[in-house]
């Protein structure tokens, strides 16, 4: 199921940092984005600008050797893929990726 959230605050606990998200309505959504937003995607309105998830895979800094290898060997942060799954928000303007 598809939503969207809006960043409430940012804290750093411990080290680690946190952020405390609210669900909002489409409705709100789309009145902040301009437009009417995709409702198969996730976004969170981040700072006033809508995002959307951006996922990608990439090797595991715990067990990979060098910059150009693809995956490392394996070990418990990659649960011994060698390769670990990132996702991060990017300011999403409804454009097509070029
Ligand atoms: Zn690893």
């Amino acid at each position: 199921m598809s939503r969207v959230t809006t960043r409430i605050r940012t804290v750093i606990r411990d080290g680690r940092i946190i952020h405390h998200d609210r669900t909002i309505s489409w409705a709100r959504a789309d009145r902040i984005a301009g437009r009417r937003l995709d409702r198969r995607k996730n976004y969170c309105v981040i700072e006033g600008h809508v995002c959307s998830a951006v996922t990608w895979t990439q090797r595991c800094s715990g067990c990979s050797e060098g910059l150009l290898d693809d995956r490392g060997g394996g070990c418990g942060e990659c649960g011994h893929h060698g390769v670990v799954r990132c996702s991060q928000w990017l300011p999403d303007d409804g454009s097509e990726p070029r």
